[in-house]
């Protein structure tokens, strides 16, 4: 019960602590009616000592830590994946839930992390360091796909462990005023787990624990379901936060129940591992083209004990697999022949599905951000392939999976174009790296040292040589070599992964300012305001009319009292103006000051940012919905965007964006601000809001632009001046260059605006010039220009051609003049050095033990050495003419000048 007297003065925050705590008072944070009505008895386990329930009376818990699975059944019953979540949801439905569709797996509302890893993650809203819910129902169930990428090298191995799952989200919030509580929420755990999956009553345990986040900012008790020696599900009952440690009950406290849907898939229908339970069906469809067989007799006695096995959490990991193998009776050889393989199966189905739901919400393998697992993952895939010779593609799988799951998720099937593409750039990059790491890998094993973590993760990351293709590679040369335990563990990053953040301009007013009155929104360029401070080259004001630079658009400049306004930032919510020289006693404080905005620079900025909303819809049009806005600078003068792509833009991609942005244009756009609730935006536009990387507030504006019916072409969360009501300014649109930036992004380069018609201008005044100077018309400069090559080159021939006559003619000159047998000589003659090369290249030809020197009129050097001749051409021009001689050459031939 809820009550004044649970503020936690005085304690640790610590996971131990807080559970002990908890227990002391087990009546207030775990009895629950459930337990009380259907004989749950509350017991300590003797192994690892934390409290539990049950009906059966039981001296230890069901953790699988030391307890071995025990709910395989001897005929496993398959069931699909949608028809699960059928039963699921209709169950939640019957008891007042609302079922919403799932968020994207890519996390653009939050700032410290690229990838979905929790469902109550959909409902968390952190601003200004405070966590804020937003739900569109309540309470709600939600099939969230996340991704998780700790544990990539259990995955396939361990038998339960995944890359991408679904957490089936059932959440409750702000109780107690809605939602709802322990009692609600374990009779709901109980009935669907006793009459929906059938788990035998004196099977269900329920273990105490203490749930928090990682800096304890939030944290409550939560009970964990247990059965079959597998944790089912954790419910948390967030009831406490922690502000500079001080503990209070939350105002609105939150059920987090998160449903791992696999498990549970894996539990119901009793397979030897969850792959076998969530993708039976492609098995069963694929496993005919595996030069290997599904051996799950086999499987199934390394299964029974693979619980104990977790890469990421035992230290002597080999160790161990080889003690699981001892207990199981199977050897080496079939572990490596035939266990492996099958993990290696698995591990590409799973790691294919992730790809597929990570694409899908528009994120690409890349060597940045949340890009780099996946590129990882995609590597390792295809690097199990090649190293087991397995007669399956990618997309096969990716399509059947899409197909399957489309009753839940339809958006999979409608991005398979993207991910094929996506596949197969990245196979031919990875055919590629292969082809040059087979030689490092080579070097490397023939070394016979056992290989570090750390040359492990250089070789990923410098060469993209996965351990599978070191494994791969030492095969094929029949080395055998070890890889060190926890191989991903230093190629692998972490979830939370901090987002860029931008430098911010730094002051201390040393005085408390109050958040300054924006007046630009309002497209005023002209206004009285009082100085607030005055400090060196710095100014606040009460309100302004100027722009400061935020989301890519560069500030407004302009005058304050006839003073020049050199920059303009926002430090909080305070604007403070850069001037361009100290104001010294000019501006002071309590003073009224005239502010005027440079408005033909404000409608540059405004155009180029209109303008970047729309070729950022262009993209998205043109190349998919993957090709998302990764960055955004607009100038006076030019603009560019940042676009997510795969491959590098082709011409035709960006004449067609470029077209897509102006036809908007011509046709008449319209450009509107909209103040929203955050929950609205969303519902209503999409996660697509998020382009600009707009941090989420709880009233958002969102930037609209249609067509003259009303059609959407763009809406994105923004701060920046945009031109509503002021359309026709943004003018053409001209992209005048494009970019590969870094891996995965391409920057597009563009002019609008009174911007691009100057540009126009000025490339028409270049072109003007070049016309005049090929004596011809501007259009045909191009036709006069190649007409000019042809006959230059046609000179060059007749040039050389003549060259090599005169040379000829040269040669048989010098010949008659030699006398004798010559071994050395220096002549004089006029002809060009081209000329003298090929001359004196015919003379030692014929006369082989000749050093020949010629010099001509304008101080050029050519010497060459014969065959037979016991000179060389350097040593003799050094020779002859000393310290004059300026060049270089080498025993057969010399050139330089004679100073
Ligand atoms: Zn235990
Ligand atoms: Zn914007």
């Amino acid at each position: 019960m809820i009550g004044s007297d649970l503020v936690l003065d005085g304690i640790t925050l610590d996971k131990k602590e807080l559970r002990k705590r908890f227990s002391k008072d087990y009546k207030s944070y775990y009895l629950t009616k459930v337990f009380a009505d259907e004989g749950f008895e509350r017991y300590t386990c003797k192994i690892c000592g934390k409290n539990f329930w049950s009906v059966a009376e039981r001296d230890t818990c069901d953790d699988p830590e030391h307890t071995e699975y025990s709910f395989f059944k001897e005929k496993p019953k398959p069931m699909g994946y949608v028809e699960l979540w059928k039963k699921f949801s209709k169950f939640f439905e019957d008891n007042g839930h609302t079922s919403i569709k799932r968020y994207p797996v890519v996390s653009r509302w939050r700032q410290d992390l690229y990838f979905t890893i929790a469902s109550i993650q959909d409902f968390q809203r952190i601003e200004n360091g405070a966590m804020n819910f937003e739900y569109s129902a309540n309470p709600l169930i939600v099939p969230q796909m996340c991704l998780r990428f700790g544990d990539v090298e259990n995955v396939g191995v361990t038998g339960r462990h995944l890359t991408s799952f679904m957490m089936a989200g059932q959440h409750a919030f702000n109780y107690p005023k809605e939602g709802y509580w322990r009692d609600r929420t374990i009779e709901l755990n109980y009935k669907f787990l006793t009459k929906e999956l059938g788990v035998k009553k004196d099977t269900l345990t329920y273990n105490e624990d203490v749930w928090a986040m990682g800096d304890f900012s939030e944290f409550g008790p939560c009970l964990e379901s247990f059965s079959g020696g597998v944790e089912l599900v954790n419910s948390v009952f967030t009831q406490f936060e922690s502000i500079n440690g001080a503990v209070k009950e939350l105002r609105g406290q939150v059920v987090d129940v998160g449903w791992g849907f696999e498990r549970l898939l894996w539990f119901y229908t009793g397979f030897d591992n969850i792959y076998e339970a969530v993708f039976h069906d492609i098995i069963k469809h694929t496993e005919k083209k595996l030069p290997f067989e599904m051996n799950n007799a086999l499987f199934r006695k390394f299964a029974r004990h693979a619980s104990e096995l977790d890469v990421t959490e035992i230290k002597e990991f080999k160790s161990k697999e080889k003690e699981i193998l001892r207990k199981a009776g199977i050897t080496e050889q079939e572990y490596r022949m035939k266990i492996k393989p099958m993990q290696a199966f698995y591990a590409i189905l799973d790691h294919t599905r992730t790809l597929l739901f990570a694409v899908s919400d528009g994120a690409l393998p890349s060597n940045i951000g949340g890009g780099y697992n996946l590129r990882v993952i995609l590597r390792r895939a295809l690097g199990f392939i090649s190293e087991h010779n397995m007669d399956i593609g990618i997309m096969d799988i990716a399509e059947r999976q899409a197909k399957e799951l489309r009753d839940l998720y339809p958006e999979l099937g409608e991005n398979l174009g993207i991910l094929s593409s996506v596949v197969d750039v990245e196979s031919k990059r990875y055919v590629k790296s292969t082809e040059n790491a087979s030689k490092i890998i080579n070097v490397l094993l023939h070394k016979g040292k056992p290989i570090s973590k750390q040359e492990l993760r250089t070789l990923y990351e410098s060469n993209g040589v996965t351990p599978e293709l070191i494994s791969a590679v030492a095969q094929k040369e029949n080395i055998s070599i070890e890889l060190p335990d926890g191989a991903y563990e230093d190629i692998i990053k972490g979830d939370f992964v901090g987002k860029e953040k931008t430098k911010k301009l730094q002051i201390d007013f040393g005085e408390e300012l109050p958040k300054t009155e924006q007046l630009y929104y309002s497209f005023k360029s002209e206004a009285d305001a009082k100085v607030l401070w005055a400090h060196e080259k710095y100014v606040v004001l009460d309100k302004t009319p100027f722009y400061p630079e935020g989301g890519g658009q560069a500030a407004d400049r302009g005058t304050i009292n006839d003073l020049e306004v050199g920059d303009v930032q926002k430090v909080g919510n305070i604007v403070v103006h850069i001037m361009k020289d100290e104001v010294e006693r000019r501006i002071t404080k309590g003073k009224t000051v005239a502010c005027a905005v440079d408005m033909d620079r404000r409608d540059r900025l405004m155009a180029h940012h209109t303008a970047t909303h729309l070729i950022s819809a262009a993209s998205r049009a043109v190349l998919g919905k993957h090709a998302w806005q990764e960055g955004a600078r607009k100038d006076a003068d030019k603009a560019h965007i940042d676009i997510a792509h795969y491959d590098k833009l082709s011409y035709s991609d960006v004449k067609a964006i470029e077209d897509w942005a102006n036809d908007a244009v011509f046709k008449g756009i319209k450009v509107e601000v909209h103040e929203m609730e955050r929950g609205e935006a969303e519902g209503k536009y999409g996660f697509t809001i998020y382009q600009g990387h707009g941090v989420p507030a709880k009233v958002m504006r969102i930037i609209v632009i249609t067509d003259t019916h009303g059609k959407l072409i763009d809406a994105e969360a923004c701060g920046g001046m945009h031109l509503a009501g002021r359309e026709s300014l943004v003018g053409m649109i001209k992209i005048i260059n494009t970019a590969r930036i870094s891996d995965g992004v391409d920057r597009i380069e563009f002019v609008a605006g009174k911007s691009s018609l100057e540009y126009f201008q000025k490339e028409h005044d270049e072109l003007g010039a070049a016309a005049e100077m090929t004596n011809s018309e501007r259009f045909e400069v191009h036709a006069k220009l190649e007409k000019m090559r042809a006959d230059y080159s046609n000179m060059s021939k007749l040039l050389q051609e003549k060259n090599e006559e005169l040379g000829r003619i040269v040669a048989d000159a010098i010949l008659s003049d030699i006398k004798g047998k010559e071994t050395e000589l220096v002549i004089e003659r006029n002809e060009n050095r081209e000329v003298l090369r090929k001359a004196i290249s015919a003379v030692v030809q014929k006369k082989p033990h000749l050093t020949l020197l010629v010099k001509n009129g304008r101080g050029e050097v050519v010497c060459m050495s014969g065959k037979e001749s016991k000179q060389s051409a350097i040593d003799f021009a050094k020779k002859e003419l000393g310290s004059a001689f300026k060049g270089g050459g080498s025993r057969d031939m010399a050139e330089g000048i004679k100073k």
